[in-house]
């Protein structure tokens, strides 16, 4: 989860290493540090955001051009100064910066204690650096050889890099499980945990493999090795990325920027892909799979979080258009149960970044036992599009704020394709019905351009709000999903408390907790299930609880039992869920705004979930 960088070249470091370090900081960030070597080893670190550690490092020897950098998202030891990275060996010539963790740290700590180790940290990672350096002097072997042996004693997950003091021409780097992309340009290398560190450098990269490692040597060609000391070749790839993205753009937040990309990111999402002309919808992706997802006996959805959201409303839209029954598990718990999966089986593995370690790990298991395994993912040539037969880019672009939104539109809209192509296939749906659903499907961008016109309604009902404690959402069929990743976005950004539910199933429980001071968000669009949701409303206005709605515009019903009414555009139901988070995307930024919390990063969450 945590962002590591690291360069080796004509440059000075520490520049390249801070830039760096903040175009990773929606990765992890309640810590971070960097370490450079000119002659001596200068490391600063520091708790909190990377403009301390800036602060912190100002006036003081930052010169070099060899160094690594970090921002954490701990695991092991509690955020500080001293559990920051980069952690360093016993003599202090080695330094590490780790991503991951060394689940066997404890047994490897006691025997280097026995063994005369001293600790500064709490952390894993420095037992990992003690580790090579114990071997590295017990054994005579050099630094590469010392990191290979060492790794082959460790348990868990890493993405390290370790510089020596004795060495200034050299950076060791390693992986298995957390994300690492190594960029080589003219004279010089850069590491990173994702390109975005590196495109401004050069667009040369290769994406280390797990359990591989990297030697980078002033002057020489890049060197890779297995940790069971077989050379690779380096296959490099060409970064397409645009520098542009990675900015805010003249928004306050990058969350509300990429709000309002949705547009434009849903229409990327279907570029190519929903040819109108001919009104089909064509998913090149998985063509070589469509067989294998038309006979599929049940397809599962796996994902966490946003994605599994996205995923229930996968399940409503292929049962409902493909007739194959869908089940949808969260990655974490599906890897650990003991679950049944045969070869007719079809796996739908859903993840904004492709590195979130649950779900990477549950689509291993499920490909062990025999199943097809596809892939929605965002980030081109992350780890989960790399262990999947095939998949679906959704092309969403960079999504930096930690609160997932045009990922998710972009992840609901590949799986409305997807739904519609497989039913096309089996021949569950009509023609007509199909025809008026693409059509309508490449309306969306334009609906939800309007949707967005709802902004300053918003912001006034946020207002109103901003103080409350809980909220509840509720939603039926399409909008249950809905329901969840409103009150998901809410939690995660304002942290106040947020509950979503079928709101049928409000009676069996929640209602229990609606008074005056509670605002309950209806999604309450005039498709589906609206007679039952306008007695839903009754039943919470009767109680005196403040009912936001979103509403289908010129809905009169609503409008007058609800407090606050969100128009949105008429859709069909299938495709309600691709317009309707937004005013709910909108409501929870606003009212975290409101608040003073830092939208881009909210406290403990990360980005990309790269630990279990
Ligand atoms: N396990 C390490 C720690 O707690 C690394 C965490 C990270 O990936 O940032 O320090």
């Amino acid at each position: 989860m945590c962002g590591i960088v690291a360069y080796l070249g004509d440059k000075q470091a520490y520049p390249i290493l801070i830039k760096g370090l903040k175009r990773l900081e929606y990765r992890g960030y309640d810590s971070s540090g960097v370490a450079l070597i000119n002659g001596d080893l200068n490391l600063y670190k520091r708790k909190g955001k990377v403009a301390e550690l800036e602060k912190f490092a100002k006036g003081k020897n930052v010169e070099g051009t060899v160094g690594i950098a970090h921002t954490r998202w701990a695991t092991h030891g509690e955020p500080n100064d001293v559990n920051a990275h980069p952690h360093t060996s016993q003599d202090k010539n080695l330094a590490i910066i780790h991503n991951g963790i060394i689940e066997n740290y404890n047994v490897l700590k006691e025997e280097l204690i026995n063994r005369g180790h001293v600790f500064e940290s709490e952390t894993d990672t420095e037992v990992l650096i003690h580790l090579v350096e114990d071997v590295q002097q017990n054994e005579n072997v050099d630094l590469v050889e010392a990191v290979r042996i060492a790794l082959n004693q460790v348990v868990g997950a890493y993405a390290m890099v370790i510089i020596s003091k004795k060495d200034d021409g050299k950076l060791i780097a390693a992986k298995k499980g957390s994300p690492m992309v190594i960029g080589v340009g003219d004279n010089e290398f850069l590491i990173a945990s994702d390109a975005t560190p590196i495109v401004e450098y050069t667009r040369k990269v290769v994406y280390l493999e797990d359990e591989e490692m990297a030697v980078m040597e002033r002057g020489k060609e890049l060197q890779l090795k297995s940790i069971s000391n077989i050379k690779h070749t380096p296959y490099f790839q060409e970064l397409t990325m645009n520098l542009d993205v990675l900015e805010k753009g003249g928004y306050d937040h990058f969350m509300l920027k990429e709000i309002f990309e949705q547009p434009t990111s849903i229409k990327e999402t279907m570029r190519g892909r929903l040819r109108i002309d001919d009104g089909v919808v064509w998913l090149g992706g998985i063509r070589e799979y469509t067989a294998k997802l038309k006979n599929a006996k049940r397809i599962l959805m796996i994902a966490c979080g946003t994605s599994w959201h996205a995923g229930l409303v996968g399940e409503y839209l292929f049962e409902d258009l493909t007739r194959i029954p869908v089940e949808v598990e969260y990655a974490s718990e599906f890897r650990y149960r003991n679950p049944i999966i045969t070869e007719d089986d079809v796996v739908i593995a859903i993840s904004q970044s492709g590195e979130t370690a649950d779900t990477l790990a549950a689509i291993k298991m499920a490909k062990e036992k025999g199943a097809t395994i596809l892939g929605i993912c965002n980030v081109v040539g992350s780890s989960i599009p790399r262990h999947t037969d095939a998949g679906s880019y959704t092309h969403a672009g960079p999504e930096i704020g930690v609160a997932s939104t045009k990922a998710f539109t972009s992840q609901v809209t590949i799986l409305t394709m997807m739904a519609l192509m497989i039913a096309k296939e089996r021949g569950t749906i009509s023609r007509s019905r199909y025809h008026q659903l693409v059509y309508e499907l490449e309306t969306i961008p334009e609906k939800v351009e309007e949707v967005l016109k709802t902004n300053d309604i918003v912001k006034k009902i946020s207002a109103l709000y901003k103080d409350s404690r809980n909220f509840l959402y509720l939603g039926r069929g399409y909008n249950f999903p809905v329901a969840l990743e409103g009150a998901l976005k809410l939690k995660e950004i304002s942290y106040i408390h947020a509950e979503g539910y079928p709101a049928a199933e409000m009676k069996h429980g929640p209602i229990a907790l609606i008074d005056e001071e509670m605002p309950v968000v209806v999604i309450a669009p005039k498709r589906g299930h609206y007679d039952k949701l306008v007695s839903n409303i009754q039943e919470v206005k009767a109680r005196k609880g403040k009912v936001i709605a979103v509403v289908t515009k010129g809905d009169v019903d609503v409008a007058k039992i609800a407090d606050h009414v969100i128009e949105i555009p008429d859709v069909d139901e299938l495709l309600v869920p691709l317009i309707a988070t937004v005013p709910l995307q909108l409501l929870s930024y606003y009212i975290a705004v409101m608040r003073g919390c830092n939208v881009d990063q909210p406290r403990n969450l990360a980005k990309s979930v790269t630990v279990e």
